[in-house]
């Protein structure tokens, strides 16, 4: 049964996936970020996958050929935090008005604009009900462009926390509830249990307060270290992972001691939190484009009084985990927060890596390939150009091992065995 299962998925996959053959010809290929580029080479995909890789321009008989020789070729990158069925420019109210059906069609113009920016996986955390399971599966069987989605859903919050509603009377925050907030071990045991029978990928939960929801209690700790490790030893024992968004070093450091996979944003994290995460081996995801979205709309009347001060306070020390966490030597994955800006301008995520965090162009585009698809638990699926993998690649304009900003200049985009239309 399990096995006739297996092959009625892998004939739906392959039905998605172009039975063409391709031979994309780089002026230059990066294989794996983390190794020399290679000089002109062709990167040849058949049924969707990466079937070799030849030196120089070839074009196998039948084959569509890509012409990409005044470009660098490179593994489809990841953003390992976004928010595809929500926009940046939503006042918070209209959260009373919009339909989740609303919010998957929002998420399947963000799925496109994000694809033709280079992402060809993105893990999303945080959507309204199972908008963001429908955009996965919708685009995983070829129906809609857009990159892969490894999906949380909803996020675990505590009562009154950021992944809850605060903010309106009661009864209306009553009838916006999302079905997310836990107390105690048990419930909190209960509720990863219950998302993942509805479909997660991975488990999400706001183990601090969060700048961008009407809650007032700060950015510090806000679950009971024994909540979280009965979160996390749940989901693990689902094969689930825990994305955990965090800002005050306490709660950073409770986290990671409770066993979470990554700390989202880390905004105040300090030496003594950041020493737990690297002993740990704890993913730091820094979302610094997300600062560019609380730049864009600070002082304009558009955030309630609540939400300005934190935004205001998380400002202030823009960057500093991200410098900090390189030099502890904890473990960085490429990650945005788009939502809360603009989709379609995650790239712009690495030049403020370089230009903030004091990394090398390179371990930026280690920690946007192979390094978000090992926290991701997809390896062996993408992250470099191997032969076998998912032909996920893009071709960009410059060397994004020399200038991260190369990111920014994406040409061509292939996901899953699919070219993306640029326009
Ligand atoms: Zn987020």
């Amino acid at each position: 049964m399990k096995k006739s299962l297996l092959a009625i998925v892998a004939l739906l996959s392959a039905g998605a996936a172009s039975a063409q053959t391709y031979a994309i010809q780089a002026g230059r290929l990066i294989v794996d970020a983390a190794t020399p580029a290679r000089g002109p080479s062709t990167v040849i995909v058949e049924n969707g996958r990466i079937s070799r890789i030849e030196p120089g321009a070839t074009a196998p008989a039948g084959a569509t050929v890509i012409d990409m020789r005044s470009r660098t070729v490179l593994p489809g990158l990841i953003d390992a935090h976004v928010h595809l069925t929500g926009d940046p420019s939503t006042p918070f109210w209209r959260e009373t008005i919009d339909s989740n059906e609303f919010a998957t069609l929002v998420g399947v113009k963000n799925a496109l604009l994000t694809a033709r920016a280079g992402f060809t996986t993105v893990r999303d955390l945080g959507a309204v009900g199972s908008s963001t399971f429908a955009l996965r599966d919708a685009i995983a069987q070829g129906m809609i462009e857009g990159p892969r989605i490894i999906a949380a859903g909803g996020a675990l919050s505590i009562v009154g926390g950021h992944g809850d509603v605060s903010g309106y009377r009661p009864e209306v925050n009553a009838a916006l509830d999302p079905g997310g907030t836990c107390t105690g071990a048990d419930q909190c045991a209960l509720r990863v249990r219950e998302w993942s029978k509805r479909g997660s990928d991975v488990i999400k939960i706001t183990s601090t307060g969060g700048v961008l929801s009407q809650q007032g209690r700060g950015l510090e700790g806000h679950f009971d270290p024994a909540e979280i490790r009965s979160i996390t030893s749940t989901a693990h024992r689902l094969g689930l992972k825990v994305a955990a968004h965090a800002h005050g070093a306490r709660g950073i450091e409770d986290a990671s001691r409770a066993g979470v996979d990554s700390i989202e944003h880390g905004t105040f994290a300090d030496a003594a939190a950041l020493q737990v995460m690297k002993a740990k081996g704890t993913w730091l995801v820094p979302t610094l484009m997300a600062s560019t979205g609380l730049q864009d709309r600070i002082g304009k009347n558009i955030y309630t009084p609540v939400v300005e001060g934190k935004a205001r306070t998380a400002l202030a020390v823009w960057g500093r985990a991200l410098r900090e966490a390189r030099r502890t030597g904890v473990k960085i994955a490429f990650g945005t927060d788009s939502g809360v800006f603009e989709h379609g301008r995650n790239g712009e995520e690495a030049a403020l890596m370089v230009r903030l965090g004091g990394m090398t162009p390179r371990e930026v585009l280690v920690s946007a390939t192979s390094g978000a698809a090992e926290l991701l638990g997809i390896g062996n699926e993408t992250g470099t150009l191997d032969p076998g993998k998912s032909a996920d690649l893009i071709a960009v304009d410059g060397d994004p091992l020399n200038d991260a900003a190369a990111l920014t200049r994406v040409g061509y985009v292939m996901a899953s065995g699919k070219p993306i239309p640029m326009r």
